[in-house]
């Protein structure tokens, strides 16, 4: 078989040195070494990410796309296919870190819904002892538990979350909450199928950021982008592709006609109300400008984007805990969780 040649290391360098790539770039890499454009030689891209591959299998490494489910967009990285995460993150990240990561990561798949984010101060909150008793599967392990995980300060979770933020292992999101990073995006695709993520309908890609069935019997998830080429014709019926419920337009789609000229709006203190109803009509921009806003008036107004779905159902379930009085309030993660 052929060596790699310099082309080849040229495009490995450039992801290993500066981490995963925007398609965008990744292709203007992929142009000014091969003279071709991967849009229109799109065989030639293949055979030569292919040959890479192959190379990298005998190191388990791997070079992959993913889409950041957040926005759309599609990155390159390259990936160690070893599964546990210490030989992932373990070169730079000490053992207390690396279980608050994991402990990060469940709080953002499971517990943040199908939003794929939690708040800053969950984030702070998340408990990184379960996670080393868990890896070890002992009965009495809590109280063997080493001084690095007992003593792991609110400072040094501080300090991490930043880190592993800066490292693009988790993300701010528009919304200014904490959300996946693009590398988890990338490392964790046989993590989230052997955890039970549910995968959107259209792409099979686990569903971290998606919407979800407006129908409450039913578990359909479906990414947002995924919404969007699906039901891409306008006349098209927009139903489920489960149970044929209609889907309800999301944020960002184009519903150009009911979207008017609305001077001011975006001027308005976010307040839980009027976020629901005016958050489909703004364009990126503006959100970003709100969210901004919201961030500098403090946690307290930052008002979390749900889906109208989980929204009526917190709605109907808070009425449920009114009614019935001196009843215990439910965990608050379990009022978020749907499967
Ligand atoms: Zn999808
Ligand atoms: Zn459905």
């Amino acid at each position: 078989m052929a060596p790699l040649t310099w082309r080849h290391h040229t495009l490995l360098q450039a992801l290993l040195s500066r981490g995963p790539l925007p398609e965008r770039d990744f292709h203007d890499l992929f142009t000014a070494m091969s003279g071709k454009n991967p849009a229109n030689d799109k065989q030639l891209f293949s055979d030569t990410l292919g040959k890479i591959n192959k190379e990298l299998g005998y190191l388990h490494f791997d070079l992959r796309a993913c889409i950041n489910q957040y926005d759309g967009t599609v990155y390159y990285g390259v990936v160690n296919t070893i599964a546990d995460e210490e030989s992932k993150l373990g070169s730079k990240y000490s053992v207390p870190q690396i279980a608050f990561y994991k402990g990060l990561l469940e709080a953002i798949v499971q517990e943040g819904g199908n939003d794929g984010s939690i708040s800053s101060i969950d984030a702070l909150n998340v408990r990184i002892d379960n996670q080393v008793v868990i890896a070890d599967n002992t009965q009495d392990s809590q109280s063997r538990l080493p001084s690095s995980i007992t003593n792991f300060l609110f400072s040094q979770k501080e300090k991490t979350l930043s880190d592993l933020i800066q490292d693009r292992w988790l993300a701010h999101t528009s919304a200014g909450k904490i959300g996946l990073g693009i590398r988890s995006f990338l490392d964790l695709r046989s993590w989230f199928h052997g955890n039970d993520i549910p995968s959107c309908v259209v792409c099979n890609e686990a569903g971290i950021k998606a919407s979800t069935c407006p129908s409450e019997a039913c578990s359909v998830r479906i990414h947002n982008y995924c919404l969007k080429k699906k039901f891409s014709q306008r006349k098209a019926p927009r139903a489920c592709p489960g149970c044929a419920t209609e889907w309800p337009r999301q944020e960002g789609e184009d519903d150009a006609g009911e979207d008017g000229n609305d001077p001011g709006e975006g001027q308005e203190a976010p307040t839980a109300p009027s976020a629901e109803r005016s958050s489909r009509r703004k364009r990126k921009a503006v959100k970003a400008e709100r969210v901004e806003e919201a961030e500098e008036a403090g946690p307290s107004t930052a008002v979390p984007r749900r889906s109208s779905r989980s929204a009526k159902a917190e709605a109907a379930e808070s009425a449920r805990e009114a009614s019935s009085s001196g009843a215990p309030q439910p965990a608050r993660s379990s009022k978020r969780r749907k499967n």
